[in-house]
């Protein structure tokens, strides 16, 4: 069966990041298609994944599926994936432009579910953003990446509070609170998957990051500091609907405490017009 890593044929490279790459791979057996993470955990680096632990024992239609763990060498491991043949958010993104905010109804509803069944399962992903959100050709969307992802009761203990740890995953998409270390881990870091889902989907919408004007990007650290903790709320083209400026609103709510959870999201009207669009 596919439990036999060394049937295994590399047909390209899907990604690479910076602890390792993902192949498209196909089973000489059966010759179904996967993708394959490969991870180097050096021993020189602080780099230390629970991605494998973490999603071993995940099942759920918005999470990417697991079919096995290996450890081809020491300080390796691999992990065979579903493959998800339309690419990622923001793969799609760069071939087609902007996405409708129907299209992203129905994307964020799918995400919600998949952030909604981590929580439940006490884990934060951390690192919502385009490249981590994959796509197949009928429009699933499913939550990928796990590599900065934590169980939640690890959080604040002492192997955890390690400031590496902290400030991994992509900063353009994180919330305030965890931008302002200090208040990370304070009760509510569930909340910070809810700010990077706002970011990502408010990007997707108007076409670049929403923080600063078009031809902009943050040039460093503290200007998207300054920007994401202290700006003013990003502004809306004029065509945009009052459902989804409302539920990005509820996503971008600076207070963590305040900020709604996926739950009450999922009852927001912009993520139930995503439901019935997806039936
Ligand atoms: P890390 O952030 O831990 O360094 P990474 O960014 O290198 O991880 P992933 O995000 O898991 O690793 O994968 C990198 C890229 O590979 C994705 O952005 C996507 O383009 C592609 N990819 C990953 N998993 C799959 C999959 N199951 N099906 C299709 N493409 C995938
Ligand atoms: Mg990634």
């Amino acid at each position: 069966g596919v439990g036999d890593f060394f049937d295994l044929e590399k047909l390209c490279v899907l990604g690479r990041g910076n602890h390792g790459s993902v192949y498209k791979v196909r089973h000489g057996q059966t010759l179904a298609i996967y993708a394959l993470k490969i991870i180097q955990q050096g021993s020189n680096d602080a780099y230390v994944s629970h991605e494998t632990e973490i999603l071993n024992c995940l099942d759920s239609p918005f999470v990417v599926k697991c079919h096995g763990i290996f450890e081809p060498r020491a300080g390796e491991k691999a992990i065979l994936m579903e493959y998800m043949d339309a690419g990622t958010l923001d793969t799609i993104f760069r071939d087609n432009g902007p996405f409708s905010e129907t299209s992203l109804a129905r994307i964020a509803y799918q995400v919600l579910n998949g952030l909604k069944y981590l929580h439940e399962h006490d884990i934060v992903h951390l690192d919502i953003k385009p490249s981590n959100l994959l796509v197949s050709k009928d429009m699933k969307v499913k939550i990928a990446d796990f590599g900065v992802s934590k169980i939640v009761q690890g959080i604040g203990t002492r192997a955890d509070t390690n400031h590496h740890n902290m400030c991994e995953g992509t900063h353009a998409y994180m919330s305030p609170e965890r931008l302002d270390s200090h208040t990370f881990g304070s009760g509510y870091v569930y909340a910070g998957d809810v700010w990077s889902l706002g970011v990502t989907l408010l990007e997707l919408y108007v076409g670049h990051f929403p923080f600063f004007p078009a031809d902009k990007r943050p040039s460093n650290w503290m200007e998207l500091v300054l920007v994401v903790c202290f700006g003013e709320f990003p502004s809306f083209p004029k065509e945009a609907s009052e459902e989804f400026r409302s539920f990005i609103k509820c996503c971008l709510e600076k207070e963590p405490s305040k900020r709604w959870t996926v739950s009450q999201l999922l009852s927001h009207p912009y993520a139930c017009l995503g439901e019935r669009l997806g039936k």
